[in-house]
């Protein structure tokens, strides 16, 4: 090796050792104007939040922290700090554009519209050149976790966690489903016979019984998912779904519930699932048995208002509804879920909420357009302290990580996000995240001019 070679791999060798230093120094502090525990809704002001190796070590007015020498000293200001965001429920690697409407008439396929078909076959390459996209983007829009819900390919979400966790590309803590679990039912009508299985099999295991119930939990667990997801319609039984959650549990794996309407959410209640995803027709008394049992509902506010044709609008031709008739509708549906926030806080059960974000929404990115959908539960009669709990200290307990996630307290994950105003006042301020830490890692700062990134 020629002395210029052993010169630049030495240099190589300081820069290197130099940035992680730099990147993960011993104990870092933070400052901020106000801190808010979602829990209870106090507010400390002034705050700081000693961190070490990655994890909250203390937390208290700054005055009464000691800050351990060559500390780095972050100051945000008057800022007020928020535990990482928890994205419940979310799809990375799908980025649909919706088809005009002649042609989703056409090609109909049930649930699986025909965005998602064309997702599928996709280059796998190209697809998880997307997931990391969204991912990067929802990171930096304060989303430090994440639970990623199907429609990744065979193994796209457990390459991605591995590859963020890996430091390959930047990205939330993802928790990932693998393959979706569904039975061969309404979410995949009007395929070509001869060659649906090929394609249903990138993105789908089947249950065709409750033998098949178990050995796809197994398959995935094998896969090493951090969750299962089922979606569930009316030919899903109790016993294959029972045998689903049996399966998973004795993995220690929690099961996701994909129910909309009144009957798959009984089945997912009777045999107790760990949570119902969108829970949109649930009754009282359904909600009353989720209560009892500790299952949570995951609500996604994705239709709400008018979000999804902001998201269609541009690519999409709708046939012109007479302006009053519109009007008749969107009241209705805006009736529905605010009356369904409602029922769900009234009924005691525990709740949660995700996005389900899955399609390109122009002018946004993955972030921006799934903290939009999220804060839309304050529009439906929410709380902001609510709305916040839902996606951080009510979401750590749903994906059964409260000791590590969801509250800026001792020994947890150093998550932080930080925005300008008060969040409890104007919610649309989680819009404009400020400032996201990871794991004792700044991601994003801009509120420090001298650090912004
Ligand atoms: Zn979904």
């Amino acid at each position: 090796m020629s002395l210029n070679r052993i010169f630049s791999l030495a240099v190589t060798i300081f820069v290197a050792t130099h940035l992680v230093a730099e990147s993960l120094p011993q104990a870092t502090l933070v400052k901020a104007g106000r801190l808010l525990d979602p829990r209870t809704g106090n507010v400390l002001s002034p705050a700081a939040v000693l961190i070490e190796n990655g994890k909250i070590k203390e937390v208290g007015a700054p005055s009464k922290l000691q800050t351990p020498p060559g500390a780095k000293i972050i100051d945000l200001g008057n800022a007020t700090l928020l535990p990482g965001l928890i994205d419940c429920h979310t799809h990375l690697f799908l980025d649909i554009i919706v088809p005009p409407e002649l042609e989703q008439q056409r090609h109909y396929n049930g649930f699986f519209a025909p965005g998602m078909l064309l997702a599928i076959i996709e280059s796998p390459s190209k697809r998880a050149l997307v997931g990391a996209q969204s991912a990067r983007e929802d990171l930096e829009s304060g989303f430090t976790t994440i639970r990623n819900l199907g429609h990744s390919g065979i193994d796209g979400d457990t390459e991605l966690r591995d590859g963020i966790n890996r430091g390959n590309v930047p990205g939330p803590r993802l928790l990932a489903c693998g393959r979706k679990l569904i039975t061969r039912g309404s979410y995949v009508q009007n395929l070509n016979p001869a060659l649906a299985d090929a394609i249903l099999q990138q993105e789908f295991l089947f249950i065709d019984g409750v033998d098949q119930a178990r050995e796809a939990v197994r398959r995935n667990a094998f896969q090493g998912v951090d969750v299962i997801k089922v979606t569930a319609d009316e030919n899903l039984t109790v016993p294959e779904l029972t045998s689903v959650v049996d399966e998973a549990h004795r993995e220690h794996l929690k099961v996701a519930v994909h129910a909309a309407e009144r009957v798959p959410i009984q089945t997912a209640i009777d045999s107790r699932a760990d949570s119902i995803e969108h829970g949109n027709e649930v009754t009282d008394e359904q909600l009353k048995q989720a209560r009892d049992k500790g299952i949570f509902i995951d609500l996604t506010p994705t239709f709400y208002d008018s979000f999804y044709l902001k998201i269609a609008q541009p690519s999409i031709v709708i046939t012109p509804e007479p302006p009053a008739q519109a009007a008749q509708r969107k009241a209705r549906g805006k009736k529905d879920y605010d009356q369904l926030v409602e029922r769900v806080l009234k009924s005691g059960a525990k709740f949660a909420a995700g996005s389900d974000m899955c399609w390109h929404y122009p002018g946004k990115t993955r972030g921006e357009a799934s903290i939009n959908a999220v804060v839309k539960l304050r529009d439906a009669g929410m709380s902001s302290l609510d709305v916040i709990r839902s996606i951080t200290s009510n979401a750590g307990e749903m994906l059964g990580w409260a000791n590590r996630i969801g509250t800026i307290e001792p020994g947890k994950l150093a998550d932080l996000v930080a925005v300008s105003g008060d969040p409890i006042l104007d919610i649309s301020e989680l819009e404009r995240v400020r400032f996201v830490m990871k794991d004792g890692r700044v991601i994003r700062n801009y509120l420090q001019d001298n650090q912004s990134r």
